[in-house]
């Protein structure tokens, strides 16, 4: 079993791209196949190399490997032959409209109420008419000649498909200029890479009847194929290639943990719950057969969730080299107090200054603040520090509830909220929670 993810360098990767390299991945981690990651770049004037390596990297931070990768315009000459072969079958014709006559003629049709289907003019030139429009400088582009019959193939996730390439316009396969769109090259590559599931979403499938019929004239097998519903907004909008914030990218920069992207990406629009699974079992449990037909909806603020869901399970170890990057200390002692209190990875910066200072203190209290310096136990101070110190400050204050934690609180973080302050204790320190409560900023 061989996937591919085809992706073209022509701007970030979005959340579509990443659940069509995901669904890919899982099915062939399911099934032991390899993964192809195919750049799609003979648009040569909107591919960009830039855009090719930020691909590469954001594949690479949602955990997604790939066990070879090609680049298209590398393999320009295995397209030439195939369309030679075409030529050869009498299956790629040369046509000389210009966009505006084939305008004119679209136009045409649909006034009529007819199929904006191309006429197939170009197959009844004869050779002298040809030559007559070569000689005025015409450069033909070529055409696919589809059989104008029913194309149909079994789905893994549709089911049965059946398609009339009668109703379609033949195809153009290759620009005046010589260059490829995408259709053939994708066909060639599938074949010469023996790619063995051909899995991507459902706004392929009409291409998929044209791919099957360039299949049949080129290969002896067809592969398989799976096309499953886009991902759309959360009020059923389209989720455009050109919104930023659905950039992998950008996501990253907000915060987003690659795992629960992952975990998300794997089970929206599936017949299981989305849930924080591994790697390992999602994809242990992936089948197309739990792709539903319906549009997966794709809703930031549940993927947000279950990105800080995913922090508050998180264990040191797994994020020890990411708080030292972010500079950050206080060991493992640190990171359990505020784990639960993290939305995103960075809220650590801000929750450690809270312990290394300066704050603001605010003291709303002075009394108690007083009688709370006065008290406070000698160091070491350890999980058991808080609840004594503040049961002595109960006591002698008459204090009890919000009246006495609130007051503390401020004064120690300067924050009407924030991680327990009972573990924040020892973190901070004896000297800096005195300094503190007399109103300075450590
Ligand atoms: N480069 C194509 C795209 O991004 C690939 C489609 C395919 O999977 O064949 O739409």
């Amino acid at each position: 079993m061989r996937v591919r993810f085809a992706p073209s360098p022509t701007g970030l990767l979005h959340v579509g791209n990443a659940r069509t390299a995901l669904i890919n991945f899982l099915a062939a981690r399911k099934l032991q196949g390899s993964f192809v990651l195919r750049i799609d770049d003979t648009d040569r004037e909107r591919s960009k190399l830039e855009y090719e390596e930020a691909i590469l990297e954001d594949l690479e931070w949602l955990g997604i490997g790939h066990h070879l990768m090609v680049r298209q315009t590398e393999r320009v000459d295995r397209h030439r032959a195939a369309a030679e072969l075409l030529k050869g079958k009498g299956l790629l014709y040369p046509a000389y409209e210009t966009t505006e006559e084939l305008e004119r003629r679209r136009k045409r049709a649909l006034a009529l109420k007819q199929p904006p289907v191309y006429d197939r003019a170009a197959l009844r030139l004869s050779s002298e008419e040809r030559t007559a429009l070569e000689a005025q400088g015409r450069r033909p582009h070529w055409r696919f000649r589809l059989s104008q019959t029913k194309v149909r193939w079994h789905d893994l996730v549709r089911g049965e498909v059946e398609i009339d390439t009668a109703h379609l316009s033949d195809p153009v396969l290759i620009r005046a200029d010589g260059s490829f769109l995408y259709t053939l090259p994708s066909v060639v590559d599938d074949i010469e890479l023996a790619v063995t599931h051909i899995i991507r979403g459902e706004d392929h499938v009409t291409n998929t009847a044209v791919q099957i019929e360039i299949f049949a004239a080129l290969a002896e097998q067809l592969p398989m194929f799976a096309h499953f519903p886009l991902l759309v907004g959360v009020g059923g909008e389209a989720l455009s290639k050109r919104l930023g914030s659905l950039s992998l990218r950008q996501m990253r920069e907000e915060g987003v943990e690659a795992q629960a992207l992952f975990a998300y990406l794997a089970r929206i629009g599936t017949s299981e719950p989305v849930a924080l699974a591994g790697a390992e079992e999602l994809a242990a449990g992936f089948d197309f057969a739990k792709i539903g037909r319906a549009p997966a909806h794709f809703d930031p603020a549940e993927l947000a969730g279950l990105s800080a869901r995913l922090l508050h399970g998180l264990d040191y170890e797994m994020v020890r080299a990411r708080l030292a990057a972010l500079g950050v200390g206080g060991g493992r002692a640190f990171w359990q107090a505020v784990q639960p209190n993290l939305t995103r990875m960075s809220d650590v910066v801000d929750l450690w200054r809270l312990v290394e200072g300066p704050i603001v203190p605010c003291i709303e209290d002075g009394e108690l603040a007083q009688m709370a310096a006065a008290l406070l136990p000698a160091e070491p101070f350890d999980d058991d520090t808080w609840s004594q110190w503040t049961g002595a400050l109960a006591a002698r204050s008459g204090r009890k509830g919000r009246e006495l934690f609130r007051p503390l609180r401020l004064a120690l973080t300067g924050l009407e909220h924030g991680p327990e302050l009972k573990k924040l204790l020892p973190l901070i320190g004896r000297d800096k929670v005195l300094a503190r409560l007399e109103g300075k900023s450590v």
